[in-house]
């Protein structure tokens, strides 16, 4: 039997010093370790000792450590920036018992198809900070692009240079609250009275794991609300989808769509000061 030895790191060196040797990976919250299987592993390095658990701000850049759980991140976010669309994404996702697990770095490792990390991430347009082989920082499609840059390397925290005083909207799909959300809406927006200042709208779970509709953020950008009648959002919020358990990839295709339609007026119209 393959016996896999856990290590207890009390810092980032040392955690990465660990990270170095053959077959040993990082342990977040676990929970998607332990359904994949650690025996496969030689070594476990478990993180909960590094000192990677905080959220804070400085010149306005947010800047979330690793081993915040969803459920911190969200509490603390809605505290401090309600309204951020983070605190609804990260409060809404999964159950309560996991979100008190997931950890920001174990799920930016992993950015699965049902992510509710990675619409927010991509419109906020958030960076991946690391240490250890391939130490830097890293923007999401780069990071989505080139996972061997993951191997031997420590995510120490998400950062965020822009990530308040926008109008939020967020949808996840889901049949009971905590299925996996067979895809996400993210949409940001800015507004000058009637002008659109800016908006950024992404859609996950589709065949490309995650996409920013630019033709619609094109169009809306530095337009008048009145603009928004005559597009036709639909179509523009039109993505491939690959077979899924929540249907078919037509009709997820549509609905996504729909919701994309509904999350963009949502956030232009809201009658509510931008946060
Ligand atoms: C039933 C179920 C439902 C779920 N539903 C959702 C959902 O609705 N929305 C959602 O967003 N997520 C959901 N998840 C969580 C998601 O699928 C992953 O399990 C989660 O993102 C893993 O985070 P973790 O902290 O538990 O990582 P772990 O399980 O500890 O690790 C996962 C991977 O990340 C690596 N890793 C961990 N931490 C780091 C780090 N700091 N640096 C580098 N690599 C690291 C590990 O080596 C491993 O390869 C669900 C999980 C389960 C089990």
């Amino acid at each position: 039997m393959n016996m896999v030895q856990w290590y207890f790191p009390e810092t980032v060196d040392e955690a990465v010093a660990l990270l170095g040797r053959e077959r040993t990976i990082p342990h977040g919250g676990g929970t998607n370790l332990v359904k994949s299987g650690i025996a496969s592993y030689s070594g476990v390095v478990d993180l909960a000792r590094v000192p990677l658990n905080y959220l804070k701000t400085d010149r306005g850049i947010l800047e979330i450590g690793a081993n915040q759980t969803f459920a911190s991140a969200a509490e603390n976010l809605s505290n401090l920036y309600p309204g951020c669309i983070l605190a609804s994404a990260l409060g809404s996702a999964a159950s309560t018992p996991l979100r008190n697990r997931i950890t920001m770095g174990g799920s930016a490792s992993l950015f699965p198809l049902w992510s509710d990390l990675i619409g927010p991430m991509a419109v906020l347009e958030g960076e991946i900070c690391t240490e250890g082989k391939n130490a830097g920082s890293f923007d999401l499609s780069t990071w989505l692009a080139n996972r061997a840059v993951q191997k031997g390397t420590l995510i120490t925290s998400l950062l965020f240079p822009d990530a308040f005083d926008w109008i939020s909207a967020y949808y996840r799909e889901v049949r009971v609250g905590f299925d996996y959300p067979a895809f996400t809406v993210s949409v940001l927006a800015r507004k000058k009275g009637s002008r659109i200042e800016r908006v950024r709208v992404a859609l996950s779970g589709g065949a490309d794991r995650v996409v920013r509709l630019t033709d619609l953020e094109e169009a809306l950008n530095g337009a008048d609300l009145s603009k928004v009648s005559s597009l036709d959002l639909r179509k523009m919020g039109t993505v491939r989808f690959g077979r899924k358990p929540a249907g078919s990839p037509e009709f997820l295709s549509e609905i996504a769509a729909v919701q994309v339609e509904r999350c963009v007026k949502s956030a232009l119209f809201r009658e509510e000061e931008t946060r």
